[in-house]
């Protein structure tokens, strides 16, 4: 499913968090959203669940403006937010259930859904415990799964992996990537660790506000005549100097 920004503003008060940001998703890819903290990256991420409202610019998914089409948007979205918004005294399987009734699910669909989803992520064993005996890993894990539930077309994660160990985000970046393959699924997926992003994948980068390079990494790696993409992102975040006055 496409899903297109064009020329986007946002502003809290005086503060210019977004600034005529422009781009479009490619369907059924990993899409890396990549900038620094205070990029504007979870403000992107409110407008694109319509947390906020859009202030200037315009978010079509499938052609059409998300305010013209609230239920088709809660569809068609899965989301993990960048704060955790798992009940920490529910089990496994009750949070997905109260997320699942939202979407309309029945309970036995849930359940069915559930113990796959969670069966891919290793945590079939888990459904009865509370969220709060789940390490940070097996938490992440469990938003993913809960996000995908009611099997939407469009992924949004965002740095849903920041502060967990290496392994535990290679397993998620490796499943996210399955599911682009084996369900068509777009991704969006915002973060700050470089090594998350493979060659080939679609690349945008944000910074205080502004997009700076939408294209693969290895396309941005060859404009800016630098061998990594951490170093592209270095020469684009590189704070501007400051010209001495004479
Ligand atoms: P990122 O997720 O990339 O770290 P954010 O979208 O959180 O960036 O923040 C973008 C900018 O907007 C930052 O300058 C931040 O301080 C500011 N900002 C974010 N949320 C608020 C808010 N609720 N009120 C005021 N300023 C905010
Ligand atoms: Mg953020």
């Amino acid at each position: 499913m496409s899903i297109e920004v064009r020329d986007l503003s946002f502003r809290y008060g005086p503060r210019q968090a977004l600034e005529s940001v422009s781009f479009n998703l490619v369907a059924g890819q990993l899409n890396a959203l990549l900038g620094p903290n205070g990029a504007g990256k979870s403000t992107l991420y409110a407008l694109l669940t319509q947390l906020y409202a859009v202030q200037s610019g315009e978010i079509l998914i499938a052609g059409e403006p998300i305010s013209r089409q609230p239920r088709a948007l809660k569809r068609a979205l899965g989301v993990v937010f960048q704060q955790s918004t798992l009940d920490l005294d529910l089990s496994v399987l009750q949070n997905l259930e109260y997320h699942g009734a939202l979407h309309g699910l029945s309970a036995r669909d849930v359940r069915h859904r559930a113990q796959e989803l969670l069966e891919r992520m290793g945590l079939d064993d888990r459904l009865s415990d509370s969220i709060r005996s789940l390490n940070g890993g097996h938490r992440r894990r469990v938003e993913i799964a809960r996000a995908l539930l009611h099997q939407p077309s469009i992924l949004l994660l965002d740095e849903a992996t920041v502060g967990l160990d290496t392994a535990a985000r290679q397993s998620i970046n490796q499943h996210v990537r399955d599911l682009c393959r084996s369900r068509d699924l777009t991704v969006l997926w915002a973060t700050h660790l470089i090594e998350e992003i493979a060659p080939h994948d679609p690349v945008l980068i944000l910074h205080q506000g502004r997009i700076h390079a939408d294209a693969s990494a290895e396309e941005i790696c060859t404009a800016h005549g630098v061998p990594t993409l951490a170093d592209a992102f270095a020469q684009i975040t590189a704070p501007q100097e400051v010209k001495a006055c004479s």
